[in-house]
């Protein structure tokens, strides 16, 4: 079989902890369902920092170019508080998101029944909410130009953002949206301003222009951004797959992670476009927290995010469905069986270190594997 090549990036704080679980996830599938991983390992964030003095080696950025899928745990601490802007921790995410043109971003909100109880909104509305967020990650305002602050005399100043958006940049995230919807349940709602804003007048053109011609199997359904808020916590299981801008993608993932209890259960994926000869895209996965320097070392870190971040690999990197539902379904048993990490922890259950929820994944994931 054709290796299926890793790169991880487990950078700083709990990012080693929650890592180590999935690579003992990783050894067990290769020796015993024959998948065939290729792992490397590289230095990012402050720990690269301190080896490099830069947030990211070109040696290493050479090898997430190179892999098929790269895995990142968190980067960031006190510790690096005062390095120089440019190679501060973050860039070195920064860099790995602009070299390897990573524009489209998946964000999950799952809740698990176990977890309902824990969100601020009531059970009925959460139990079982299985949504995605697919949000442009490399364009609009945070992007657009001019983005400046003037001097306009008499004491004043002007600040401007541009919001900007090319048909192209449209229709490849509306395509990534469409291509998620197939693998789910067939639905998308896109969500703009295109009401009182021109990007959002052409970003409904072109979605819908791209659904007419080469998706229109799928379901199509569109919500002014506002509405859509108030729709995420009004009714949130009425949706599949929301695609929308880079602005209102940051809000409304945000919204609908709370939806799901806690930071410590999220993942995330951001895509590139398909190569050419391949068809594969570059890819990297990560949990959407940091890196928790507050807990670091402690080995009580949630290792979920980061296990389901390596499920979202399996599913969207390497058509891995089975194998991800498998272990999407054993983070839930294990819920369901009343063990947590301290995070999630509530009055009757069972209080575990990071380690004992990783081999408890990996044990219930054996036994659906049987
Ligand atoms: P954080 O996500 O690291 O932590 C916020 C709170 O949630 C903390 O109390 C932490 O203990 C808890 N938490 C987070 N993940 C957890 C897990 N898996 N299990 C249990 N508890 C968990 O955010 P922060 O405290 O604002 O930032 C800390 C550092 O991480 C900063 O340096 C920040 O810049 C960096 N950061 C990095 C990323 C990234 O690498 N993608 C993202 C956000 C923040």
């Amino acid at each position: 079989m054709t290796a299926r090549k890793l790169l991880l990036l487990p950078g700083d704080g709990i990012g080693p902890e929650a890592v180590a679980e999935v690579t003992k996830i990783i050894n067990w599938m290769n020796s015993n369902l024959n998948t065939g991983f290729e792992t490397e390992t590289g230095l990012v964030g402050g720990s690269a920092y301190d080896a490099h003095g830069k947030s990211i080696s070109d040696v290493d950025m050479d090898l997430a170019l190179a892999a098929d899928a790269v895995l990142f745990g968190a980067v960031g601490g006190p510790k690096w508080n005062d390095v120089p802007y440019d190679v501060r921790p973050e860039a070195g995410l920064l860099r790995l998101r602009k070299d390897m043109a990573l524009f489209a971003n998946l964000r999950p909100a799952i809740c698990y029944p176990a977890l309902a109880d824990s969100s601020s909104l009531r059970k009925e509305v959460v139990e079982g909410l299985d949504i995605l967020i697919v949000r442009e990650l490399t364009g609009g305002v945070y992007f657009g130009e001019p983005k400046e602050i003037i001097d306009i005399g008499n004491g004043q100043k002007r600040a401007v953002d541009t919001q900007v958006y090319d048909t192209y940049e449209i229709e490849r995230i509306s395509g990534v949206a469409f291509e998620m919807a197939r693998t789910r349940s067939n639905k998308v709602c896109s969500m703009e301003k295109r009401n009182v804003m021109k990007s959002g007048v052409l970003w409904n053109e072109v979605v819908t222009d791209v659904h007419e011609k080469k998706y229109s199997d799928v379901e199509l359904s569109h919500m002014l951004a506002d509405a859509g808020g108030m729709q995420l916590v009004r009714w949130p299981k009425q949706f599949d797959v929301i695609v929308t801008d880079n602005l209102f993608g940051d809000m409304l993932s945000d919204v609908a992670a709370m939806l799901t209890g806690s930071l410590g259960m999220l993942p995330s994926a951001s895509l590139g476009a398909p190569d050419a000869r391949t068809g594969s895209r570059k890819a990297l996965y990560e949990p959407v927290h940091g890196s928790a320097p507050d807990i670091a070392g402690q080995g009580i870190a949630n290792p979920i995010a980061m296990i389901a971040s390596f499920a979202m690999c399996m599913r969207y990197s390497f058509n891995m469905i089975e194998e991800a539902d498998r272990m999407e379904q054993a983070i839930a048993n294990v819920l369901d069986s009343g063990k947590r990490t301290g995070d999630i922890h509530s009055d009757g259950m069972e209080k575990i270190s990071t380690s004992q929820m990783g081999n408890a994944i990996l044990e219930e994931f054996q036994g659906l594997s049987s």
